[in-house]
C-alpha cells in the first residue's frame, strides 16, 4: 500500500483526469447557448446532455467557471420553505444533492447537519409552526422544538433568558446540509464537458440577436454566434441581460456578504440561523466557521466587503455563541444577489421566443442548483415548462400570483 502510494505520487502523469476540459474556439452556431457558467448554467448544460442527448451546447462565461455567486455562497441546503410550491421544488433539489457525489463519482462533500431556524418572538414561533405543518404535509422532516430540546441537540448555543432576544423555540429541519460549493460547479462542468458540451471562459455576452421576437444568436467579446435556443443564468447580472433582450424584471441587485473564521477543531455540528439577530453560522469540514447575515441595505453592482457588515454580524453572533469572542476572522467577501419581491426565483419563458431565464436566486439559489438545472434542461429540450417550475414564471408578477417565501428566508433582507 505504502509503496503503491509512493509510486503513484512520483509518476509524471496521473491516471485520473485532473482538469475540466474547456473549449478554445467558438463555433459559428450551437443548438443551445447558456449564458453564465455558474452552478445553474453548468447544471442545465449537464442535464441537457445527460437526459436529452443535446450536446451541441456552449456555456459562455465572462470570468471563470463557478466564479460568481457559486463560489461566494455559504453552501446551506434545505427544503423547509413556507409555500407548497417552494417546499416541493427545494425538496427535489435536496434529493438530487444527496446522490450527487455518487452520480459525479466526485466528492462534493455533502454533509447533513440539521438546520435550526431560531424563534425569538411569538410571531417567529407562529411562522415556524406554520412552516413545520406545510413541510410535513409534503413529507419534509421539520418540526417545532422548544428550548430543552434545542439545548440537547446543540449544547453550544447560549440559551440564557437574560439576553436581548432569548431563544423561545426553533424550526428544526434534520435534512439541512452543507456541501463544497466549488465541487458542485466542478462536478457539473466536468460531467457536461465529458459529454461534449463546450465550456468557454472569458467569453462575455455583450448583446443578443433577436429577429421577429425570437432569439437567433448572441454577440460576445470573441465574436457573434448563432443559436436555436438560449438561456441566461447570470445571477447578479440578470437585469443587465434582460435589458439586452428588451424586457424588464422586478429584480434588485444587492450585495450579500459573508465571512469565515480561522479553522478550529469541530465543535458545531448543526447549522444555526436567527432571523431576529440577522445571522447564520455553520462549521465547514475544514473547521472554519462560515458566517453570514442580511443583504446590504442598498442596490449595487459590486462585490466589495465592508467593516460595517462585520461589526454588526459579530455583535449579534456573540449573543448566540459568546465563547467565540477571541476567535479571528480569516476572510470576508461579497456576492451580488438578484432579489425578487416575493423571495422566489424566476424560471422559464420570457417575452422573447426561445430565450429562457433562470434567475431571481437572491440569497437562496445554491440549494436549488440541481433541481433548476434539471428542470430548465427539460424546458430547453422540450419547449414545455414542467409543472414543478410553472409557479415561478415571469408572468406571476403581472397576474398577482406571487409565491410569498419571505417568511422562509434565512435572515431578514
Ligand atoms: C454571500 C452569499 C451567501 C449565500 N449563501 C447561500 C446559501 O447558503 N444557500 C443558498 O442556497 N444560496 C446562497 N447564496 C445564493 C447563491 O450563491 C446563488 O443564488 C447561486 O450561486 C446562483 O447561482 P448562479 O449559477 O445562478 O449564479 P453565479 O454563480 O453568480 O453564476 C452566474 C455567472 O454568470 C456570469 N455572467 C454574468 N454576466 C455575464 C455575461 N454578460 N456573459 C457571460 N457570463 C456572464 C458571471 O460571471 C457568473 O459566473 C448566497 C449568495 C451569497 C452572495
Amino acid at each position: 500500500m505504502v509503496l503503491a502510494l509512493l509510486k503513484y505520487g512520483l509518476r509524471n502523469s496521473y491516471p485520473a483526469q485532473r482538469d475540466i476540459i474547456t473549449a478554445t474556439d467558438l463555433k459559428p452556431s450551437y443548438d443551445v447557448v447558456i449564458i453564465g457558467g455558474g452552478g445553474h448554467g453548468l447544471a442545465a448544460a449537464y442535464y441537457l446532455a445527460k437526459y436529452h442527448g443535446i450536446t451541441n451546447v456552449a456555456v459562455l462565461e465572462k470570468g471563470y467557471l463557478g466564479g460568481g455567486n457559486t463560489a461566494r455562497n455559504t453552501a446551506i441546503i434545505r427544503s423547509n420553505y413556507l409555500t407548497d410550491e417552494g417546499v416541493r421544488f427545494y425538496d427535489e433539489s435536496v434529493r438530487l444533492y444527496q446522490g450527487l457525489s455518487n452520480e459525479f463519482d466526485f466528492n462534493i462533500m455533502y454533509s447533513e447537519r440539521g438546520h435550526f431556524t431560531l424563534a425569538h418572538t411569538d410571531a417567529a414561533l407562529r411562522t415556524s409552526r406554520w412552516r413545520a405543518e406545510v413541510n410535513k404535509h409534503h413529507g419534509v422532516d421539520s418540526e417545532l422544538i422548544y428550548p430543552d430540546e434545542i439545548a440537547r441537540i446543540e449544547p453550544t448555543l447560549n440559551m440564557s433568558r437574560n439576553v436581548r432576544f432569548p431563544i423561545l423555540g426553533a424550526l428544526y429541519h434534520k435534512p439541512g446540509s452543507i456541501a463544497r460549493h466549488d465541487a458542485v460547479a466542478w462536478g457539473y462542468a466536468h460531467g457536461a464537458a465529458k459529454r461534449g458540451v463546450e465550456l468557454h471562459q472569458k467569453t462575455e455576452v455583450t448583446g443578443l440577436d433577436i429577429q421577429d421576437g425570437r432569439i437567433v444568436g448572441v454577440k460576445t467579446n470573441r465574436g457573434d454566434i448563432k443559436c436555436g435556443v438560449a438561456m441566461q443564468a447570470v445571477a447578479g447580472s440578470t437585469s443587465l441581460l434582460a435589458k439586452m433582450a428588451g424586457f424588464k424584471l422586478p429584480i434588485r441587485t444587492i450585495p450579500l456578504q459573508a465571512c469565515v473564521s480561522l479553522p478550529m477543531k469541530r465543535f458545531l455540528d448543526t447549522i444555526i440561523v436567527s432571523g431576529s439577530l440577522h445571522v447564520y453560522i455553520s462549521q465547514s469540514s475544514r473547521g472554519e466557521l462560515v458566517m453570514g447575515g442580511s443583504t446590504d441595505p442598498y442596490t449595487l453592482y459590486n462585490t466589495r466587503s465592508t467593516l460595517d457588515f462585520k461589526e454588526g454580524l459579530m455583535t449579534h453572533m456573540l449573543e448566540l455563541l459568546p465563547f467565540l469572542s477571541g476567535v479571528r476572522i480569516l476572510r470576508q467577501w461579497a456576492g451580488m444577489a438578484d432579489m425578487t419581491p416575493d423571495f422566489a426565483p424566476i424560471m422559464g419563458e420570457t417575452p422573447i421566443k426561445n430565450y429562457y431565464i433562470d434567475s431571481g436566486w437572491g440569497t437562496w439559489g445554491f440549494k436549488a442548483t440541481p433541481v433548476s438545472g434539471k428542470r430548465m434542461a427539460e424546458t430547453l429540450a422540450t419547449g414545455k415548462v414542467p409543472d414543478l417550475i410553472q409557479p415561478f414564471s415571469f408572468e406571476r408578477f403581472y397576474n398577482f400570483e406571487q409565491v410569498g417565501e419571505k417568511g422562509a428566508a434565512s435572515v431578514g433582507h
